[in-house]
């Protein structure tokens, strides 16, 4: 039996005013049910329970996952793929503008298979890549020739050393949530760069899908960010939010995992028009983008 943890309080800003705001299911390894908590002072959502960090390993393996139908599998996936392509070269340029260098020294967790570390090392950056998977940190070793290391790797790095930290879809998989944040202000450089993106239950598709919206992806992600809770954290951490911009591509691929988690043969058009609805409504704003990347200047 995996060992559970509850809050209390809400995660982020230890507010007691929390309660249940809606239970979600885990679609791609267990089938068990999470409950999800809203936080009223900061507005913060959080799973809950949550399994402990060394006991969540096993919610993340994929021998379990629900097979799915190959054409829409094979769909979202090239899907996935042209996306990721496209958004490397995004993220660099990104990154290259929040820091004003064209090379300087970067962190960057969550790193994967290395794809993005690949990037910037090309463009000429230092790079350091964190990663918990084994596999993941062999994948890109064999692929880019890159030694990703283990997150623990955080905290033996030096004072203000680093430029720009980086996390894709990654803060929202982090037990430690203060802890991190702490390091991150200790790592960088005053005027240093921390570009976090993460999926927003504020979004118009996180409201069309509810308790189906694929970036719940519960137990996996333990925090849930609306771009409030994520500038008050970022503030009382000792970052101001200098941008926000929304993440075009993740409405569509998260709207067609959701349409498949609401009816089991998928709906492409719903996927395809609420995935267009929720950038039209981002255009006028971005906080109803499905996912925000959040550009932090340390104070
Ligand atoms: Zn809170």
């Amino acid at each position: 039996m995996p060992e559970l943890i509850s809050f209390s309080h809400c995660p982020a800003c230890n507010s007691e005013s929390v309660y249940p705001a809606l239970s979600a299911k885990d679609y791609t390894v267990s089938g068990e049910l999470f409950e999800i908590w809203h936080c009223d002072d900061c507005s913060l959502r959080f799973t809950q329970p949550i399994p402990a960090a060394d006991k969540i390993g096993a919610y993340y393996q994929s021998a379990g996952y629900i097979s799915h139908s190959d054409t829409a599998k094979g769909l979202i996936n090239r899907l996935y793929h042209f996306v990721r392509t496209h958004s490397l070269q995004t993220k660099r340029k990104l990154l290259q503008q929040a820091t004003g260098k064209q090379k300087a020294t970067l962190l960057d967790i969550g790193a994967g298979t290395g794809a993005f570390v690949h990037t910037m090392k090309q463009a000429g950056w230092e790079v350091t890549g964190l990663e918990p998977e084994e596999n993941a940190r062999k994948v890109a070793f064999d692929k880019y020739g890159i030694q990703l290391v283990s997150p623990d790797h955080l905290f033996q790095l030096g004072k203000a050393s680093l430029d720009a930290i980086t996390l894709w879809h990654a803060l929202e998989h982090v037990h430690d949530l203060h802890g991190y944040f702490e390091q991150f202000y200790y790592l960088l450089k005053r005027g240093g760069s921390l570009v976090i993106a993460a999926p927003n239950y504020t979004s118009y598709d996180a409201k069309a899908y509810k308790e189906y919206w694929a970036a719940y992806d519960v137990p996996r992600h333990l925090y849930h960010f609306s771009p409030k809770s994520m500038e008050l954290l970022g503030d009382v951490k000792g970052f101001w939010l200098a941008d926000s911009k929304p993440m075009w591509f993740d409405s569509f691929y998260v709207s067609m995992l959701s349409e498949k988690y609401r009816h089991e043969s998928g709906n492409l058009i719903g996927a395809l028009w609420n995935g267009l609805l929720s950038n039209i409504k981002a255009i006028f704003n971005k906080e109803s983008s499905s996912s925000v990347i959040y550009i932090f200047t340390k104070k």
